[in-house]
């Protein structure tokens, strides 16, 4: 009898981590063996693809800020239609899958297809970029409590971050790399000191990774002087001064503050 009975799919929403590959979760590793389909974004790193055994299909759902090559809607449907069709559905996302990757509306859209679903958790882009850098998001002497934003344009305005950066806070950064000026100009506005450093993580966790740090009144220029490109974080605050950076490259000056704001603590 229950070989008549149709395949039973199951979907997974799985965190690949921040880039390099040997940050995946063993259970993620298994997954992408063992998957019919994988669903992936553009942010999952190469290495991380190369994983994926040949006989396993994969399909790209890769976004862009400006350019939406499948509506969510449709990565929804996508989804449900596949695991529905009795697949083991493997959906591939970058860092965490509940960290700012929509993730959450993936398994809403599956539970009300009744489609049986696991989410397994990933590396965030903030933890796997900070520990790369050796930059501790709390440290007892600057920081006990962490918070993550996203920075892109869409809702920046309207945005309360009061509060969420300054003495004794660590402010990460997601998405915003191209409103890194207002984002500076937005935290010091709110009062958060033009002297507090900040770290801008590139690429982090890869080969190609680039740490750079400068203070928050020149983080746009930094941004734009260096062509930091996506995907990078940034994160403001004092604990951004222990940054192993690879580079200290704020504006002429810049070091030696960095060094001051570093040994005041
Ligand atoms: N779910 C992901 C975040 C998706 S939002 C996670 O948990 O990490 C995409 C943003 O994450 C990028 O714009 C960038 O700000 C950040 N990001 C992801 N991977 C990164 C990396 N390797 N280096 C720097 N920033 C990264």
């Amino acid at each position: 009898m229950a070989k008549t009975l149709p395949p039973a799919g199951k979907l997974w929403l799985v965190g690949a981590g921040p880039g390099d590959p040997d940050l995946l979760t063993l259970r993620a590793a298994r997954l992408l063996e063992s998957a019919d389909l994988v669903v992936h974004d553009g942010l999952v790193g190469e290495g991380v693809l190369a994983l994926i055994p040949a006989h396993v299909e994969r399909i790209s759902v890769a976004k862009q800020r400006s350019r939406h090559t499948m509506k969510q809607e449709m990565i929804n449907e996508l989804l449900v239609r596949e695991t529905l069709a009795g697949k083991q559905v493997v959906r591939l996302k970058g860092g965490d899958p509940f960290i700012f990757g929509r993730g959450g509306e993936e398994l809403d859209a599956a539970r009300k297809s009744g489609v049986a679903v696991e989410v397994v958790p990933g590396i965030t882009a903030a933890a796997g970029c900070a520990a790369q850098a050796g930059l501790p998001l709390t440290h007892r002497e600057d920081a006990s409590a962490v918070s993550f934003v996203a920075g892109q344009c869409k809702d920046l305005t309207d945005q309360d971050w009061s509060g969420l950066a300054g003495h004794g806070r660590t402010l990460v950064i997601y998405m915003g790399l191209a409103t890194a000026p207002a984002i500076a100009d937005k935290l010091i506005a709110d009062g958060v000191s033009p002297g507090l450093p900040v770290a801008v993580v590139e690429r982090g966790t890869t080969k190609d990774a680039r740490v750079l740090r400068t203070l928050l009144t020149d983080l746009g220029d930094l941004v734009a002087r260096e062509k930091v490109a996506s995907p990078a974080l940034i994160i403001v605050g004092k604990v951004a001064a222990r940054a192993d950076a690879l580079d200290c490259l704020g504006a002429p000056g810049v070091a030696n503050s960095l060094k001051d704001i570093a040994c005041e603590s």
